[in-house]
């Protein structure tokens, strides 16, 4: 690993110097090419689909950061970029005080154990060609964290059971196809967690669970997370699962932040219309809180060639003509010094125009 680097402050926000800082985004991008035929190639520039475009956060140890949006907005490339299963096309990752935004595969394999991920389709991240304990006891066997054979079963069994999948016994010998849909995802925690990882990323971990488990598995994933004293980064297009689980929130549109702070701040005063459209977009069971706001007109735009300006000024329903001809950075936003928007209109200079 290389060594121990300095990071400037995240311009997505204030750094809260107090607190211990476990994983960084500086100014990162991903661009994917898109693939051209031979001749296209000679009279085409390349193109690329611009998923993350310039994003910069810090994540404490120890807290909860959400990352949300629509689909398409480059939160789950985010969050394989910040754990290296994507290599950067640019900017810095920085973990534990290490850059690790260019590692060697090889490097990359020590810290694995580490930064582990929890997808959205257990069934898809399990090898069906494994019992559950052989493939909860596979990562033990890699990373050779247990001594002898005895000692890995009993670390399984142990975790099986943390995880509530008990009696243990009764699932280790089970192939994936034999439990439920909420029973793969308690493996596939169990397989996670029994690494002793500092950092989860959780891509949309309940997602395709029964609707009756999900909020058993994310109490589950709480409860954990306090237990151990877990780092997550939790990925979901659902606020009311952020509301629950995040301490702290970025809103992707398009490839970048367009608001970041504290999640109670950002519920009670979105500043941002994007984040406003997408609160207005969660089930409130009392009428008199229903909130009162337009949803985005229109699609998500296409990522190879966004929209000048601020990219979500097509949808917006307040735009202003500055907002298609210069592109709103964030800056802070309210009395709290972790929150803040990227709008021409609710933050800086422009503020009058939203009146
Ligand atoms: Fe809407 Fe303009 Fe603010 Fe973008 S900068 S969110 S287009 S008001």
């Amino acid at each position: 690993m290389s060594d121990q680097v300095q990071t400037p402050p995240a311009p997505a926000s204030a750094p809260d110097e107090t607190r211990d800082v476990l994983l960084s985004l500086r100014n990162v991008k991903k661009y994917f090419p898109i693939k051209q035929e031979f001749l296209e190639s000679l009279f085409n520039e390349p193109q690329y689909v611009r998923a993350v475009d310039d994003v910069s956060f810090d994540i404490y140890r120890g807290e909860v950061f959400g990352l949300a949006g629509e689909s398409g907005s480059g939160k789950t490339t985010t969050g394989r970029l910040a754990i290296r299963l994507l290599e950067p096309t640019a900017g810095q990752i920085i973990f534990d005080g290490a850059d690790i935004s260019h590692l060697p595969e090889r490097q990359l394999r020590k810290l694995r154990r580490r930064m582990q991920p929890i997808f959205q389709d257990p069934f898809a991240s399990m090898n069906p060609r494994m019992t559950i304990g052989q493939g909860v006891a596979h990562g033990l066997k890699i990373h050779k964290l247990t001594r002898n054979a005895a000692e890995t079963r009993q670390r399984v069994m142990e975790m099986l059971a943390r995880v509530g999948l008990n009696p243990p016994e009764t699932f280790y010998g089970r192939y994936p196809h034999q439990i439920s849909g909420g029973q793969r995802q308690r493996v596939v925690i169990a397989r996670a967690l029994v690494l002793g990882p500092e950092l989860i990323m959780a891509d949309e971990p309940i997602a395709m669970a029964d609707v009756s488990v999900r909020a058993v598995l994310l109490d589950l994933m709480k409860e954990l997370q306090e237990e151990l004293n877990l780092t997550y980064l939790f990925i979901t297009h659902d606020l009311a699962t952020a509301k629950y689980i995040c301490d702290r929130i970025a809103i992707m549109y398009l490839g970048q932040i367009v608001e970041v702070g504290d999640i109670r701040s950002i519920y009670r005063e979105p500043r941002h219309p994007y984040t406003e459209a997408l609160l207005a977009a969660v089930p409130v069971p009392d009428p008199r809180h229903r909130r009162n706001k337009p949803m985005p007109r229109g699609e998500i735009p296409n990522p190879i060639n966004p929209p000048s300006g601020c990219r979500f000024h097509p949808r917006c329903p307040i735009a202003k003509p500055i907002c298609s001809e210069s592109a709103p950075t964030l800056q802070p936003v309210s009395g709290d010094p972790s929150h803040w928007a990227a709008c021409h209109l609710r933050t800086g200079d422009y503020q009058d125009l939203d009146r």
